[in-house]
Order: structure tokens, then C-alpha cells, then sequence
């Protein structure tokens, strides 16, 4: 096990490198080493897994991560300014951490982490979510994400059916994953402090059959659907197709049914209805 115990605080860190939070890049840090390393082990067995951070920041949850099980931590940090003070950890990782400059909202994961690999990261919020549908896209590249967020963004995730928070998020997620809520993280746990209440989520893929439908097409049919979503679906599909309700009756949806009633069983029978109706149109 590596030990990080001998590296100054982060906040010597933080006044040695100048480095002031910038609010345009989401930088909201975790200075108590107690709690990352709690985020850390939400990730669960890292053993013989590159864990992938994304933000490192000064470094406190990459500590943690470094001290884990991870067979190697490679962290993607877009303002070069901690590249320079992550050094120390770098050297003390002894080969195990691996930092890349860089947005990673257009690395490739799978190109500079190999499998086994699990995202655990602390995200800047103003990206957090576009982040996590990249992922959701190729979740089956993934052991796990676990990942902090704004509190409403995980209630969004892990949203039921018949609620005010369930809609593309919900489905999309658990559709293709198990997403589970680990704990809350209020704002005085960061400096400087967000304006809301945080959360971890811990996210695995699921085993799809294999006739699932395509990302594209679920994404397609659950974006229509709750892009009306106070209408009856059979109104508010209108913007897919100009019939909606032959589709609605081969999924075994009644017309009258609002989208946020719909479980995720049900999108997914809509979007083999769907895609079944567009091969017949040629
Ligand atoms: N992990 C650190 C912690 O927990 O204290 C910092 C977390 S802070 C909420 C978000 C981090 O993501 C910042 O270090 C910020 O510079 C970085 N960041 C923001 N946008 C990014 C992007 N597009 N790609 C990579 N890193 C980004």
C-alpha cells in the first residue's frame, strides 16, 4: 500500500501554488482527507482497476485514489495550473499516477486508461452532466462511475417513476446501469463553498440483451417524450411520429399516459415499437 501521509496539507499545497479557485471551471475543492478517502471507497474494490479522476484539482481525492487498491490512477485536469502541483504526488506514486492535461469532455477513456477501468471523480458542475452521458454511452467500457455531483443532478439520476425529478437522466441511467446514491456532501465540506448540497453516485453497467435497442434510438424516443412531458404521450409523441398511438399500443402503453408514468421497461418496448415502425418506412 502506498502512503501519502508524508505530503504536506492541501491547503500549503493551494497557498504554494497560488492556486485560487476558478469559478468557470466548476473548482469547488475537497480539503479534508478524511472524505475523499471516504469517496474513494465508494468506488468499492478498486484492486487490478485504473481508477480515472477527472478534475484532480490540488489533488485530495487523487491522494486517496493513489493509496487505494487502483492497480494505477490516470487523471484528466484541464487547468494546467495543478499540473505543476501535483508533482509531489506524481513522485510519490511511484509510477502509479499518470496526469493528462486536457478537457475531459473530449479524452477518450479508453485510450489512455485500460480495462479494467472505473471513474471516480469529484465533477465540475457545470459540465458534470454532459460528462456522464458521454459515459453512459459506452458504460460497458466501465467497471463503475462513482461521481459527486449537485445533489439535484443525482436525485435526477436515481429518480422513480411518478416523480418530479424522473425524466431523460433517470431513464437513460437506469437503463443502462444500477445508480445508487452513496451520501450527501454539504457545501461547508468544499473550499470555496458551492451555493448547493452535494452528492456521490455509484454507478455499474447492466447487462443488456442483446436485441436492446441502440442508444441513438432510446435516446430519441425518451427525449420526445419528455420533451412534452405535462402532455399524453399520444400528443406529446407527436414529434416523432405523426401517429402515435399504434406505437403506444404495440409497447403497452395506454395514449392517456403521461412520460414521467412510464418505467424504463416501458421506453424500452417504445423504442423496439419505434424502431420497428421506421424499418418499415424504408
Ligand atoms: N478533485 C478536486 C477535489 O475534489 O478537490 C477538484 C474538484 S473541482 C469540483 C473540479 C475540477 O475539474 C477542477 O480541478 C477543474 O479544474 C477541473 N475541470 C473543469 N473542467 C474540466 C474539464 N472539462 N476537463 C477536465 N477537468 C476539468
Amino acid at each position: 500500500m502506498t502512503s501519502l501521509a508524508h505530503l504536506p496539507p492541501l491547503r500549503d499545497v493551494i497557498a504554494r501554488f497560488d492556486l485560487g479557485a476558478r469559478k468557470a471551471l466548476g473548482q469547488h475543492f475537497l480539503l479534508d482527507l478524511n472524505l475523499t478517502a471516504r469517496v474513494a471507497a465508494a468506488a468499492g474494490d478498486l484492486a487490478g482497476v485504473t481508477a480515472i479522476e477527472v478534475g484532480p484539482g490540488p489533488g485530495g481525492l487523487t491522494r486517496a485514489l493513489v493509496e487505494s487498491d487502483a492497480k494505477a490512477v490516470v487523471a484528466v485536469e484541464r487547468d494546467s495550473r495543478f499540473v505543476a502541483a501535483l508533482a509531489d504526488v506524481v513522485a510519490a506514486a511511484a509510477g502509479r499516477l499518470t496526469i493528462v492535461e486536457g478537457d475531459a469532455l473530449e479524452v477518450d477513456m479508453t485510450a489512455i486508461a485500460p480495462a479494467p477501468r472505473a471513474i471516480v471523480a469529484n465533477l465540475p458542475y457545470n459540465v458534470g452532466t454532459p460528462m456522464l452521458v458521454g459515459w453512459l454511452r459506452q458504460i460497458q467500457e466501465f467497471r463503475s462511475l462513482t461521481l459527486m455531483f449537485q445533489k439535484e443532478v443525482v436525485d435526477r439520476i436515481v429518480a422513480k417513476p411518478r416523480t418530479k425529478d424522473y425524466g431523460r437522466l433517470a431513464v437513460m441511467s437506469q437503463w443502462l446501469a444500477d445508480a445508487r446514491l452513496v451520501f450527501d456532501i454539504p457545501p461547508q465540506a468544499f473550499s470555496p463553498p458551492p451555493k448547493v448540497m452535494s452528492a456521490v453516485v455509484h454507478i455499474t453497467p447492466r447487462i443488456l440483451p442483446a436485441d436492446a435497442p441502440s442508444f441513438k434510438d432510446m435516446e430519441r424516443v425518451v427525449a420526445a417524450a419528455f420533451n412534452q412531458r405535462r402532455k399524453m404521450l399520444r400528443a406529446g409523441l407527436k414529434g416523432l411520429v405523426a401517429q402515435p398511438e399504434p406505437l403506444l399500443e404495440a409497447a403497452g402503453i395506454l395514449p392517456t399516459s403521461r412520460a414521467e408514468e412510464v418505467d424504463v421497461a416501458g421506453f424500452v418496448r417504445l423504442a423496439h415499437a419505434w424502431r420497428a415502425h421506421q424499418d418499415t418506412q424504408g
